[in-house]
C-alpha cells in the first residue's frame, strides 16, 4: 500500500483535492462523490451527480438547510 497521495488542486496549486464521500437514499456509501480543494481560500470542487460531473459548484454550509420562511 503506498501512502494516501491526493491530487494537487490545479487551481491555486496550494491545497490537495480531498475526496468526499456521501451516503445514497438507501443507506449505501457512495464514495468519491465530490472531490474539494484543502485550501480554504480557494474552495474549488467537482462532485458528480447522476452521471454528470459539475464544477465549482457554490460550496452549501450547513446553514443553508435551516428551513425557509414562508
Ligand atoms: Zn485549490
Amino acid at each position: 500500500m503506498e501512502g494516501n497521495v491526493f491530487p494537487s488542486c490545479l487551481k491555486c496549486n496550494v491545497g490537495q483535492l480531498c475526496p468526499l464521500s456521501d451516503y445514497g437514499s438507501q443507506g449505501a456509501a457512495v464514495h468519491y462523490k465530490a472531490w474539494v480543494c484543502s485550501n480554504p481560500t480557494c474552495g474549488f470542487n467537482m462532485k458528480i451527480r447522476n452521471g454528470d460531473i459539475y464544477f465549482n459548484e457554490p460550496i452549501a454550509s450547513g446553514a443553508s438547510h435551516v428551513p425557509r420562511m414562508r
